[in-house]
């Protein structure tokens, strides 16, 4: 995810890229998007005199989705990984137990249990965390650790993971402090190598270090409007005791680490019975908080996300499955966008196959499914509209005949 994200056009207030909101507009050396403007306007209003601020929201623990009903809401959008869908349903339900207790003034005070998910690129982490923002009732936003970097050098300062929150809780402090943020792309800020380096590491241990601070629960100065913290800005105090914070990584290569514990645990009669039986195609689902550490999380990090989660590579049923079966999968897309048109999409049977295995065949994962179909789709995407038809169907050979074509294309600009 990261290559293909680090060339696009961002906002210069979230850090957002293009494609993660509803349009960016430029400016002379940068660029907003939609809910920034929207905030702006919103924060312009109150600076006017205009605004009020909401008063917190209310939880009440029978109306909030139980984590089998959470756990469900995701199935509808989420294909397998079922592991990582039941640990971040507790994990939300959990948060909000906390936020009632709090308020009840009990003595056993429940602590966070903040969640880390493992899985490889393309797996569903950032789909599962967008999915289950869908139903929250408290502050919900998505980080990206790789424009993280350690006070006084060039990036975003670690505060600005919560500027994002105060722009969704709109700005209204007391609500932000209960939301939960998922950073995207942790590995990003591992320390390259087990070994704590003696020089100083931009992107690794420093920023661990300032990220320790907000997940441990601290009061830390926000700066408003993200990016740098300079002199002049106002910052506006958080405490982060009761943000959940839910982390994803694709810690490539972490499952070398995770063999090298497991093969040197085989040792006597018992571990080599077991050895037999681990699964040798998917390690991931072995993952332990030691691995973590081995790929160059400090400990005190690990530590602080006590809930470890991994999600499944994706298999051939399972990229199947992506095409047709989510609520909002490709092919409904593609049937909702003809139908816009007065056209009815058909596909046959066979072309998901295809797909499939091409997207296999080019190690392009789910995320490969998207562009094989809009490959195939685009001729009649442009020539429909115009023709008056009233169905279009996809076969086998017409989507055989789009891709080859399109691949010969680009054979011939390459
Ligand atoms: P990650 O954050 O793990 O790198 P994403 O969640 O961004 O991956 O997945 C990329 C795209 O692939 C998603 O937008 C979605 O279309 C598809 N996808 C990946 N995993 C799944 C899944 N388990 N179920 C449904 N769609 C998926």
């Amino acid at each position: 995810m990261a290559d293909s994200k680090r060339n696009k056009n961002r906002c210069s207030f979230c850090g957002r890229t293009e494609d993660e909101v509803g349009f960016l507009i430029t400016g002379m050396n940068g660029f907003i998007c939609d809910s920034c403007a929207t905030q702006a306007y919103e924060i312009v209003q109150e600076a006017l005199g205009s605004g009020r601020k909401g008063d917190i929201k209310k939880l009440n623990l029978q109306e909030l989705p139980k984590p089998l009903e959470i756990k469900q809401f995701l199935d509808q959008y989420v294909i397998g990984q079922d592991d990582a869908k039941r640990f971040l349903a507790v994990s939300v339900y959990n948060h909000y137990k906390r936020l009632l207790q709090k308020d009840s003034g009990d003595d056993v005070e429940i602590e966070k249990s903040n969640i880390i998910m493992v899985g490889s690129t393309g797996t569903g982490k950032t789909l599962l965390a967008r999915t289950i923002a869908k139903m929250l009732n408290v502050p919900f936003t998505i980080v990206d650790a790789t424009v993280l970097t350690e006070a006084g050098y060039v990036g975003e300062d670690i505060e600005s993971i919560l500027t994002r929150l105060l722009q969704v809780a709109d700005y209204n402090v007391a609500e932000a402090e209960r939301g939960i943020v998922f950073i995207d792309e942790i590995d990003k800020i591992a320390r390259k190598g087990d070994n704590p380096s003696i020089t100083r590491d931009v992107s690794g241990e420093g920023v661990q270090q300032g990220l320790l601070k907000l997940l441990e629960g601290s009061v830390v100065n926000v700066p408003p409007q993200g990016g740098r913290k300079h002199p002049e800005q106002k910052m506006i105090p958080v405490n982060t005791k009761n943000i959940l914070f839910i982390c994803g990584g694709a810690f490539d290569g972490i499952e070398k680490k995770i063999a090298q514990r497991l093969n040197t645990h085989v040792v006597g009669y018992n571990s080599v019975r077991n050895a037999a039986t681990i699964d040798r195609n998917n390690l991931m689902q072995y993952i332990a908080p030691q691995d973590l550490k081995a790929f160059g999380l400090i400990p005190e990090i690990i530590g602080r996300l006590p809930v470890l989660t991994y999600l499944n590579p994706l298999d051939r049923t399972a990229l199947r499955a992506i095409l047709t079966e989510p609520k909002n999968s490709i092919i409904k897309q593609y049937v909702k966008l003809f139908e816009m048109d007065g056209v009815k999409l058909d596909f046959e049977d066979a072309v998901f196959e295809y797909i499939v295995d091409k997207a296999i065949e080019y190690k392009l994962g789910a995320r490969g499914l998207r562009s094989i179909v809009e490959t195939i789709m685009m001729d009649a995407m442009y020539e429909v509209p115009s023709e008056h038809k009233d169905c279009f169907v996809v076969t086998l050979d017409y989507a055989r005949h789009q891709l080859e074509k399109a691949n010969v294309a680009r054979l011939q600009n390459a």
